[in-house]
């Protein structure tokens, strides 16, 4: 593998029923901060079934390129297929980094592509950057330090630490980057896109997976991850009545209640409302943290939040140290006060 010929950033620009998922956004602005440090492009993958329509949307969130494979076996998500069309772009295209959404698809898709393209994967990536590896040269081997390497950081050995990964020696640098973890940049409305449309087979094979019927799922919880005021709440809370409260608060706010995973553990509410590591990552302007002590697994989901504010009876719980403004005490107390509090500052308007 020459190294030297692998260059740009390349985005897999998911969709579903013809909808780019937001996610595909979030890592084309983070790959512009990353192809900018490299002094290379960003360049998009659209793969699907009359999809071209859809590329001026990527290119007004930074993508300067955007390769279409479209096929009708590419109308439904399968794997083989769509392992085919990127891992056909990767052999033709040759990028230096491809960056893939930790979506239900994507955790599907990047490994089985990364295995065909003979590179490495890292999954769940909290941190993407541009350095040195080894990270520190070591002693003697200074010029075997290689540069502009991308460095992927995530959460190991169940979040007790954080780990910082390379791949050295293989291309392209894989990884994956799970849903609000990274920044959409502002778009830059009208943008066009510069399309590239690649065409290929696809020849149905004995791993082609044939779809008998597809059942949506209709849920009636709002989106955490849309949320710009979330009402959080953990065992503190004391039973999944007292949720009440909450939602007394985040309805004052005009917020969106959601939980931990203790919460969810013990039956109180639904996953779709976990934030943290096996959760939602979520970044709302305002996140009320309600008897959660702060475990690692949970700040690692919410901690991107513009402001933070905790209440928790225990002055050294843990959530304090990633809290902006902390209050010491029963929540039970506390939060119908700031109900009334908000109301009443409502009522004056
Ligand atoms: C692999 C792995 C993945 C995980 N993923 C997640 C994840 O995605 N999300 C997540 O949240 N956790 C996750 N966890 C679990 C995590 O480690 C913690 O166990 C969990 O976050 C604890 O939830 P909690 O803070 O609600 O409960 P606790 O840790 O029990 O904390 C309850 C807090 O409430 C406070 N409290 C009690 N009563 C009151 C009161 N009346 N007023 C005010 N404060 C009060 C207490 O002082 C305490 O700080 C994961 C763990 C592992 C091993």
């Amino acid at each position: 593998m020459n190294l030297a010929e692998y260059k740009g950033v390349f985005v897999y620009a998911e969709q579903v029923d013809n909808v780019i998922s937001g996610i595909a956004y979030e890592l084309l602005g983070k790959g512009k901060e990353l192809a900018a440090q490299l002094n290379e492009e960003v360049t998009a993958v659209l793969v699907g079934a009359d999809v071209k329509g859809l590329a001026d949307s990527l290119a007004e969130y930074g993508a300067d390129k955007v390769i279409v494979v479209e096929d009708p076996e590419l109308k439904e998500y399968r794997t083989e297929p769509y392992a085919h069309a990127l891992s056909s772009v990767i052999k033709e295209y040759k990028p230096d980094i491809f960056l893939v959404g930790a979506t239900a698809i994507g955790r599907d898709l990047a490994p089985t592509v990364s295995a065909r393209c003979a590179t490495g994967l890292t999954a769940d990536c909290t941190v993407l950057e541009i350095g040195d590896f080894p990270m520190v040269a070591l002693p003697g081997k200074e010029d075997e330090q290689k540069h502009n390497q991308l460095l992927m950081t995530r959460p190991a050995f169940g979040g007790n630490t954080i780990a910082t990964i390379a791949c050295p020696d293989h291309r392209p640098q894989m990884a994956t980057v799970r849903p609000g973890v990274m920044k959409k940049i502002d778009p830059i409305v009208g943008a066009k896109a510069n399309i590239i449309e690649m065409k290929l087979e696809f020849v149905p094979n004995d791993r082609y997976v044939e779809i008998k019927e597809i059942v949506k799922a209709v849920s009636d919880v709002a989106d955490i991850m849309d949320a710009k005021i979330l009402v959080s709440g953990g065992r503190g809370v004391g039973s999944p009545e007292n949720f009440k409260i909450l939602e007394d608060l985040a309805e004052a706010l005009g917020g969106t209640v959601s939980c931990s995973r203790a919460v969810v553990d013990a039956g109180w509410k639904p996953r779709e409302i976990q934030v943290g590591q096996t959760g939602k990552t979520v970044r709302p302007n305002l996140y009320i943290a309600c008897g959660i002590s702060g475990a690692i697994q949970h700040t690692a989901g919410m901690e991107e939040s513009d402001i933070i504010v905790a209440i928790n009876k225990d002055e050294d719980a843990p959530i304090f140290d990633v809290a902006d403004f902390g209050i010491v005490g029963d929540l039970n107390k506390i939060v119908p006060q700031l109900t009334e509090a908000i109301k009443a500052a409502k009522a004056n308007k």
